[in-house]
């Protein structure tokens, strides 16, 4: 093939850049890097097989989609390129970051929400996390459910999702009782805050904490247990 044709042929395949939308000159610069995802946002499809789920998130008509899927037999589905942002967490926050979907990389689990997840498909998920973590360096406290991003809106991954172990492989921030007794003085709401929490629906954002970090509490009240909890994470988070 003559030269000038390949250099054209390669000259088409690059990428364009992305440029302001007014005038503005090009000098271009070497140093830079690929954006990075700075959190995972784990869900449950609801749905009772892989198919189902695929049929969910590839259709152009439904706009959802994760970068991942795991079946419950450990199959792991690569859906989206991992520097494009997915729209998997919809309308959510965590800390001040108000757009979850272009910072973070979330992964589908096959389940239907009212079963425990399966041994092969939480040991798949660990490997991706391993994966993941080799490449990006995302913090422990930053591998998140989608309840703990939108507390008002969802409650996935559900109670049967095995944070505790995820926790024990540096996925997660977790305590073990017993609980500290916290200072007569400490703030709840503005502890969920700081870990992260939108407390704007102050019942919700307990909900979703419970949900991920003491699941066997089935009211949203804050009892001492939680209170204890809470203030463990909290210490925690603050390092
Ligand atoms: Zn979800």
């Amino acid at each position: 093939m003559p030269l000038l044709v390949l250099t054209l042929l390669l000259a088409a395949c690059a990428p364009v850049p992305q440029r302001a939308g007014i005038p503005t000159s090009w000098q271009g610069s070497p140093n830079f890097d690929e954006r990075k995802p700075n959190f995972v946002v784990i869900h449950h499809t609801s749905d009772d097989t892989v198919d189902q789920a695929l049929r969910t998130l590839a259709n152009p008509v439904r706009k959802v989609s994760a970068h991942y899927l795991i079946g419950r037999d450990g199959a792991i589905i690569q859906l989206v390129d991992e520097r494009a942002r997915a729209w998997h967490a919809g309308e959510s926050k965590w800390g001040a970051d108000a757009d979850i979907n272009s910072a973070s990389l979330g992964i589908e689990l096959d389940n239907n929400g009212r079963e425990p997840f399966s041994d092969a498909q939480i040991s798949a998920l660990l490997r991706l996390l391993y994966d993941i973590r080799e490449r990006y360096h995302i913090p422990a406290a930053n591998y998140l459910g989608h309840a703990d991003v939108a507390p008002r809106r969802k409650t996935d991954p559900s109670r049967y999702f095995p944070w505790k172990t995820l926790a024990e492989h540096g996925f997660g921030l977790w305590c073990d009782p017993p609980f500290p007794q916290p200072p007569a003085a400490f703030d709840a709401t503005a502890a969920l805050r700081a870990l992260g929490y939108d407390t704007g629906d102050a019942t919700a954002a307990i909900r979703a904490f419970k949900l991920h970090f003491l699941p066997e509490e089935s009211s949203s009240a804050l009892t001492e247990q939680s209170r204890g909890l809470l203030y463990c994470l909290y210490q925690k988070a603050a390092g």
